[in-house]
């Protein structure tokens, strides 16, 4: 798989569209998180620097093709001022954007207003993409997060200009083309969360994929009860019993181990600071919840850590918001933390919920690679080809 960078395009004195992903946390009109603003910052930053000029184009929450007050990127633009250290002029229709005032010729940064308000985005309308591709002389996609999704900003405007990654995306393709595509072995996934109907696609995937597959969190309570092991008044997923007999039987097929808890922790309450007990995972009671994994299962964890090469993570091994329910996902992250920091490993993480169980646990700044795309990360975990990666692809 191969794709042009910004390296390879000569960008001066050209208007460059550059598709970026700013659809930050807003509440009562504020940014509350600027984390997406800061990592477009190095393209912005480039693409300036060799006397080019970018027209961001972002979406904002889900207008449905209509103009939405409310999420009006005029929210956003002060913090992108702020973390670009730039002014930033917001183009409020088309219209205004084909023909630029005087004003808005000399911006150095330049914002088409949320591309969602426009029917044709989401409907991958080719005459609405021709339009955007007007506007500019280059494109270049730093959206990885929105790859998943066909719509004439991250496809369809691809082939119509001469196409780049971005910094974001160039970033997002190495760490993730580091970990699935040519990864160090053995390689090895952490997959935790409530549910298992909502990652089916990515066990089926990974158990063909990965050497060691540590399922925790809530949706190990399905795989321990299709075993036939008594899981009590736990999130369960009964009806998902042959499913997971299923991935199972596969694992074994492909020769991947599958790791699941050994030892649980159990409490009457879903609340921080409950009662609790650890007990081996066969002795869940009646009326009990597992919570957590429990210290025998994290030194299992731990000990295939210090043996892998690769590790992809995506979800808490336990109700992790409520401490210390937290105990296991924060002990096994500081442990591939300290591994990557070693350089024994190389560790890659995304989605949402689990991008905030990494930082709570402090480990994020030692994984190699935390992905900020949530369905996108999924989606390529699901081993799937994500259009707008696809659509830049020069061979
Ligand atoms: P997901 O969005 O699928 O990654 O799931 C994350 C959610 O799963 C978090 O809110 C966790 O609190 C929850 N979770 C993880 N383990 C458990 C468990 N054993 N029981 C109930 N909820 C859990």
């Amino acid at each position: 798989m191969s794709w042009k960078t910004l390296d390879d395009m000569d960008l001066n004195g050209m208007r460059i569209l550059v598709r970026v992903d700013i659809n930050v946390p807003v509440e009562n009109g504020v940014v509350t998180d600027s984390t997406r603003i800061e990592r477009i910052k190095p393209t912005v930053d480039y693409i300036l620097k060799m006397g080019g000029k970018p027209i961001l184009i972002a979406h904002f929450g889900r207008p449905k093709g209509k103009v939405v007050l409310d999420l009006s990127l005029r929210v956003i633009r002060p913090a992108l001022e702020a973390t670009l250290g730039r002014s930033v002029t917001l183009l409020e229709t088309l219209e205004g954007a084909e023909n630029l005032t005087d004003e808005a010729k000399a911006a150095e940064v330049l914002l088409l207003e949320n591309i969602r308000f426009h029917p044709g985005e989401e409907a991958n309308d080719p005459g609405f993409a021709a339009r955007l591709a007007a506007l500019g002389d280059i494109y270049c996609n730093d959206a990885f997060s929105a790859a998943h999704r066909a719509h004439a900003s991250t496809t369809t405007l691809a082939h119509l200009l001469p196409s780049c990654a971005g910094r974001l995306m160039q970033a997002e393709l190495q760490a993730l083309e580091a970990a699935l595509g040519t990864p160090k072995h053995p390689l090895m996934a952490v997959v935790g969360g409530a549910k298992v109907s909502t990652k089916l696609d990515l066990l089926g995937n990974l158990v063909e994929q990965v050497d060691h597959l540590v399922i925790g969190g809530g949706m190990a309570n399905t795989f321990l009860a299709a075993q036939g092991l008594n899981v009590g008044a736990s999130l369960c997923e009964h009806e998902m019993a042959d499913t997971a007999r299923a991935i199972m039987a596969k694992a074994v097929k492909t020769g991947c181990e599958i790791l699941l808890p050994a030892d649980i922790v159990v409490a009457r309450e879903f609340k921080a600071g409950a009662a609790h007990e650890t007990l081996a995972a066969d002795q869940c009671p009646e009326d009990a919840m597992i919570l957590d994994a429990g210290p025998h299962t994290v030194a299992r964890i731990s000990a295939a850590l210090e043996n892998a090469g690769t590790l992809i993570w995506n979800g808490p091994l336990g109700a992790f918001e409520i401490p210390p329910f937290d105990t296991a996902t924060n002990a096994a992250a500081l442990k591939a933390a300290a591994l990557s920091k070693a350089g024994k490993l190389i560790s890659v993480a995304g989605g949402g919920d689990t991008v905030a169980a990494l930082n709570q646990s402090g480990a994020a700044g030692d994984f190699t690679y935390i992905s900020t795309a949530g369905g996108a990360f999924l989606e390529w975990m699901e081993g799937k080809d994500l259009p707008g990666v696809a659509a830049l692809k020069t061979g």
